[in-house]
């Protein structure tokens, strides 16, 4: 049994059943043996692989977007280049160089990466050793040093805690973790006899009975907090992650390890758990904090409006066939409606009076 598992079934024993997101929260981010403290897990020997990882075109084309917005936004100097989740500092990288077209967005670009994980943070380091911008960390988006900033994060909401609620006799009961009767080693998934008020179910006033909604409290933390900033100062935030365009019902909790699907419930700490994100809810959580929100926008759409196929052309150009047929790969599973293309989405979330974002124009 894996040790947090005996943890956390010690915590159930003497504090009852425990939430879908304290179950996540512990199973990503415990400080010892939770899954992202303890390893490197992206990568092709890892337990799953991100869009920076596949191509090096992903960042670059991040970088661009960022310089386009920050001319949007006056060209302020100094400005805060702020990333959520930066695993290994390899998407930071590849911006960086493209980003590099305009040379006066490196002088005046001063990196904050946030990281839930002390080991990612050493591997983010020394990927970005050499970066021409300083780089310094914080615990989080709301301590991110103020000023005028451009926020990045690629798969960073999939992993914030989520919430489930099941619909029972016309109300809602929280879905929760708890130790199989049967079998004290094992861990299920049961139900909170209590029912819940809260005021997030309005939108799924039309649900059905035994229907699975999830709701995930740290996506209005980040607009509330994006709110805070740019009351005082310009700037523009991009999400890229995995999601429906609206708020769908069903259960999306997946666990991941070493690219293949496990149960959740099995091995808590050795296997990546994320969520679908409610992208709606992100949207709708920023309009009523006064944040502008631009999308979703589709990951194969943004990705070719800022033109990645002409940088994979370029890239093409005098290359062995192997490494033409290798960006070919990247270039479709970035970007193809039936690879990464269509499930991955972007928005936008930027402060008022800026022009309309690269990438969001159809
Ligand atoms: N953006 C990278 C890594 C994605 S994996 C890429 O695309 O390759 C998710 C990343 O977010 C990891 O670095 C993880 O440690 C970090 N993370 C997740 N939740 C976090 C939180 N609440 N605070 C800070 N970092 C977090």
């Amino acid at each position: 049994m894996s040790p947090l598992k005996t943890r956390l079934i010690t915590r159930i024993k003497a504090e009852g059943p425990m939430s879908v997101a304290s179950f996540m929260a512990a199973s990503l981010f415990d400080a010892t043996h939770g899954f992202y403290p303890t390893r490197d897990p992206l990568g092709a020997d890892g337990d799953f692989i991100t869009a920076p990882e596949i191509s090096q075109m992903f960042g670059e084309m991040i970088g661009l977007w960022c310089v386009q917005s920050w001319r949007d936004m006056g060209r302020p100097s100094p400005f805060h280049l702020i990333e959520l989740g930066p695993g290994r500092g390899i998407m930071m990288l590849d911006m960086l160089r493209a980003a590099n077209v305009d040379p006066a967005f490196i002088r005046a670009a001063r990196v904050t990466l946030i990281e839930a994980s002390p080991a990612l943070e050493a591997v983010q380091g020394q990927t970005l050793a050499a970066s021409p911008c300083p780089i310094s960390w914080a615990g989080s988006l709301a301590q991110a040093p103020e000023g005028p900033c451009l926020i990045i994060g690629n798969e960073f909401l999939d992993c914030l805690p989520i919430r489930q609620f099941i619909r029972k006799r016309e109300e809602w009961h929280e879905r929760v973790v708890a130790i199989d009767p049967e079998d004290e080693t094992a861990l299920i998934f049961a139900v909170s006899p209590t029912p819940e008020t809260l005021e997030d179910f309005t939108i799924f006033s039309d649900a059905s009975e035994g229907d699975l909604v999830e709701i995930c409290p740290g996506l209005a933390q980040i607009t509330d907090t994006l709110a805070e900033r740019f009351t005082e100062h310009a700037g523009r935030a991009l999400f890229i992650d995995y999601g429906p365009a609206d708020s769908e019902v069903g259960d999306t909790l997946q666990a991941l390890k070493a690219h293949t699907k496990v149960d959740p419930l099995d091995e808590p700490g050795e296997a990546d758990l994320t969520a679908r994100v409610d992208f709606s809810a992100l949207i709708a959580s920023a309009y009523s904090n006064g944040v502008l929100p631009f999308g979703t926008q589709t990951q194969g759409t943004f990705l070719t409006s800022l033109g990645i196929e002409a940088r994979a052309a370029r890239l093409a150009s005098g290359v062995s066939e192997d490494a033409k047929a290798k960006l070919a790969r990247q270039l479709h599973r970035l970007t193809h409606a039936e690879q990464m293309g269509e499930l991955f989405k972007a928005v936008c979330l930027q402060s008022q009076g800026l022009a309309l974002p690269a990438g969001f124009e159809t």
